[in-house]
């Protein structure tokens, strides 16, 4: 099944699939927290269903071997370690294996997710299999970050864009998902309208340490607390949601000083806080900073080893340092 925020997408491949105006590859991009990846699944299922209706039927002998992972011309290739890059002997071996005829149907389908994280060598030999049209075989790359993707990777994949989720059905789906006592429209806001990212913070506590790093900002701002106070209880935090806070907050207090409505605020619901601190930053302090941090936050999202106990510390001591220059 697909969310009840990707209708849209849905009906352009319908449509694709039933006027065969489906390319070879395809690229599902957009923010991450999207639910690209199990939309690529539901694509898969649907082409390999025996019985398709609106989706896969669930039932036929394709889709049980499918969902005991078990169909021979379903290959889905993901990084062999979380956060890492996606190998060159991955994409050998599934060249390979689209080489090959379907074994069970008309057609093969193929997954790479993340995209962004294949490797230069990866890329270039999964330029060799685009290179090469096979009108049995459907590549689907999952991506959110595209400028880790070659051009001529792009250039060859019909896309498929998914944009923020903001619309009623989807806060009712997140707010069923996480319970009532949650608050899923200021969770999908804090997210950047990406409704299991939405998820993934509730699950991590992330207002509780969103609101100690604003509290802790302010401190440093009035030089009235040591900045590597809280760092040992940082690093107990996911190091790309702490960058994701810190970057979210600055990037706030920026768009404050100039002057931009508060209804543009990722963290709306800490204005005041967030105005307080504006009037005690320089805007070309903030520029450099936010600017360090989006560095950082790109690293830590593209597998890069990155030491959180020294870069939260050099975080902070910045922050506190302008205050005296
Ligand atoms: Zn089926």
């Amino acid at each position: 099944m697909i969310y009840p925020w990707q209708q849209q997408q849905w009906l352009s491949i319908q449509n694709m699939i039933s006027q065969q105006r489906l390319a070879q590859s395809l690229l599902l991009q957009g923010t991450a927290g999207m639910g690209k990846f199990d939309f690529a699944k539901c694509i898969a299922a649907t082409l390999l269903c025996e019985k398709p209706q609106q989706f896969a039927c669930d039932h036929c002998r394709a889709c049980q071997l499918r969902k005991a992972q078990s169909h021979p011309d379903l290959f889905i290739v993901t990084p062999l370690e979380k956060s890492k890059a996606i190998r060159i002997d991955q994409i050998r071996e599934l060249s390979e294996k689209l080489n090959h005829t379907p074994q069970l149907g008309q057609c093969q389908v193929a997954i790479i997710s993340p995209a962004d994280a294949l490797n230069r060598a990866a890329a270039n030999a999964l330029l060799k299999t685009l290179e090469e049209p096979n009108g049995r075989v459907l590549l689907i790359l999952v991506a959110s970050q595209l400028s880790h993707l070659p051009a001529t990777i792009l250039s060859r994949c019909q896309r498929l864009q998914f944009s923020a989720a903001e619309n009623e059905a989807t806060c009712a789906w997140l707010q069923n998902q996480l319970g009532s006592s949650v608050d899923a429209s200021l969770l999908l806001r804090l997210a950047d309208h990406a409704p299991l990212k939405a998820i993934a913070l509730a699950e991590s506590n992330y207002v509780q340490m969103r609101d100690q790093l604003l509290q802790h900002l302010w401190k440093l701002s009035r030089e009235s607390a040591n900045p590597l106070s809280s760092v040992t209880e940082y690093v107990k935090h996911d190091l790309q949601l702490f960058l994701y806070a810190l970057l979210t907050l600055s990037m706030d207090v920026a768009k404050l000083q100039l002057g931009v409505h508060t209804n543009a605020l990722v963290n709306h619901d800490r204005t005041e806080p967030l105005q307080a601190l504006g009037k005690c930053l320089r805007a070309t302090f903030l520029q450099s900073y936010i600017e360090k941090i989006q560095h950082a936050y790109r690293l830590s999202l593209s597998g890069t080893h990155l030491n959180p106990q020294l870069l939260l510390e050099s975080l902070l001591i910045d922050w506190a340092c302008q205050q005296s220059i």
